[in-house]
């Protein structure tokens, strides 16, 4: 097969959600659909051995959250899928925010008695930014869920997106009889199992005449079933597939993850609709261009670091999004920069293993370990001429002092602080004045896992104090010499990111404004493109 029909049968995508929406569960079961795994119980097996090798995840484990975002790649009919998985507490939502950019599709998973919470909103407008196209999975039907006509208007109308469901649910909690498939208009049935294992596979399905159904089902449910039909069909909009792919409509499947329904349907889905590896704006010397999955010359992009995946060895690996080209094992790419590396062990993630890849796709992400050259945000080509846009870094929530209990390890402590800032886990700041280090973190628990990991991987006991500022944000201005003469005329409230970037150190939003206000021709933003 070409590289262009390979590149074309991948379908990257990541499943976006308000924690326990029931994330974790629908990617175990969307695994166990395609056949990647074979029992529920095996994706937590191997993630509590995962857990135990690497010491400084004593918070994940501890607190049973996931802090870092893995991809996992599996097979279904003709098409090779790539899950991304994102970090589902909100304190990593950085993190949650770039995997979005390495994936052409997404999963909303909506809880069907809650329907958009905040965590789902904010995602929502990472996806809209980039036009990613949506599939909504309402889960737990299987409990007492709100009225799908009232969850698809919410839908509507907090996300300005259009909704057309594919499949109608017949009841929900206790009532849940199944849903129909409104394409073929057969019920598929959902088979209460009290007190045992989901089946996995396809559940089974009957005709969806009135007859049959009124045979089949509880008369409330039918009477239920029948008039949110005919509501839903009457009201809202077909589906097309133009509108999905722009990001204006999104189908919608019903289910349960936790009893393994609806999951199969979903998977369908993705296998019709979900597009495959999207074009991407990059650079070429100075000039914009686009670079289509089907170009020859191998390109990707670094969303992710990962350090101590193995807590014997320093090294980090780098996530790359393949934007381009065949790549092949051993092959030497370059950075926008000029670093160059050769890349002898690309890991690729399966389901539950990790396996070195011999050649990769657009669409398909691997992992670079290398000491430290790659940040996220990096570009890789093999000539080194290609720059993509578009990797964010977000301005912090929170800011710290950072300092260390033995005054005599400051230069270390600075060391680790950049380390860990390269790696995109926290952002640091060295204001203009004094020898601080400023931390600035999404949540407070990120400062929690810094402290484990200084302590665990250089040595040293971090202390976090409250910082003379609470806000940061990057300037930027057309005329060099009018920022010269800001920083210069503001030397206590402002600084350098880990990039040498000028940023404006502020108290509060309102000086901010103030700033702002009183230098109209500086731009203060919230978010930084990386260099
Ligand atoms: P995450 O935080 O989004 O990853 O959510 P989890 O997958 O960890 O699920 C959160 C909780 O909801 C867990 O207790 C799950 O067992 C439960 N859950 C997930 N899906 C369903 C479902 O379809 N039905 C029911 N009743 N519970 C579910």
């Amino acid at each position: 097969m070409s590289h262009a029909a390979e590149a074309a049968r991948r379908r990257t995508f990541a499943i976006i959600s308000h924690p326990d929406a029931g994330k974790t569960t629908l990617t175990e079961n969307l695994l166990l659909a395609g056949g990647a795994i074979r029992a529920a119980g095996e994706v937590a097996a191997r993630g509590e051995a995962r857990r135990t090798t690497s010491d400084w995840m004593k918070i994940e484990r501890d607190r049973g959250i996931s802090v870092s975002a893995s991809v996992m790649t599996f097979e279904f009919e003709d098409l090779i899928f790539n899950l991304l998985d994102t970090p589902g507490h909100e304190d990593f939502s950085e993190d949650t925010y770039r995997t979005l950019t390495a994936a052409d599709c997404a999963v909303m998973v909506l809880d069907a008695a809650k329907g958009i919470e905040p965590q789902t909103l904010k995602l929502f407008e990472v996806c809209r930014l980039r036009d990613i196209p949506i599939v909504t999975f309402i889960n737990k039907m299987d409990r007492e869920a709100q009225d799908p006509i009232a969850l698809l208007d919410e839908v509507q109308e907090k996300l300005q997106l259009d909704t057309a469901p594919l499949y109608w649910p017949a009841a929900s909690g206790q009532r849940f009889s199944g849903m129909i498939d409104l394409a073929t208009k057969e019920l598929i049935q959902f088979e209460r199992r009290p007190g045992e294992a989901p089946k996995i596979g396809a559940a089974p399905r009957i005709a969806g005449d009135e007859a049959t159904l009124q045979a089949n089902l509880d008369e409330s449910v039918y009477g239920e079933l029948a008039e949110g039909m005919e509501m839903a069909t009457g009201l809202l909009p077909e589906f097309d597939k133009e509108a999905f792919l722009g990001g204006h409509m999104t189908p919608v499947v019903f289910g349960s993850a936790l009893r393994h329904f609806g999951v199969l349907e979903l998977l369908r889905t993705l296998h019709a609709y979900a597009p495959p590896p999207r074009d991407q704006k990059a650079e070429k010397k100075g000039e914009p261009v686009t670079i289509h999955a089907a170009d020859n010359t191998v390109s990707g992009f670094v969303f992710k670091i990962q350090a101590n995946m193995d807590p014997n060895h320093r090294d980090r690996v780098a996530f790359l999004r393949l934007c381009s080209g065949e790549f092949k094992r051993g092959m030497r790419l370059k950075t926008a920069g000029g670093k160059q590396l050769n890349i002898h062990n690309p890991m690729m993630f399966l389901a539950q293993d990790r396996e070195i890849a011999e050649t990769a796709y657009a669409g398909d992400v691997i992992g670079v370990p290398n000491h430290g050259q790659l940040r996220v945000g990096d570009s890789l080509s093999e000539n080194g001429d290609i720059k993509f846009a578009g990797i964010p870094n977000f301005a912090p929530e929170l800011l710290r002092r950072a300092r260390v209990k033995d005054p005599m390890k400051a230069k270390h402590l600075r060391k680790a602080l950049e380390s860990l800032a390269e790696e995109g886990v926290t952002q640091l700041f060295k204001p203009s004045i004094g020898s601080d280090m400023i931390v600035g973190a999404v949540g407070q628990l990120q400062f929690e896992v810094m402290i484990e990991r200084v302590a665990a991987e250089y040595n040293l006991e971090v202390v976090f104090e409250p910082a003379p500022y609470n806000v940061a944000r990057w300037l930027s201005c057309d005329d060099p010499k009018v920022l010269e003469a800001f920083l210069d005329k503001n030397k206590s409230s402002s600084g350098t990111d880990l990039d040498d970037a000028p940023v404006y150190l502020a108290k509060n939003a309102w000086d901010v404004g103030y700033a702002q206000e009183k230098n109209p021709d500086i731009r203060f933003t919230a978010t930084k493109e990386r260099a």
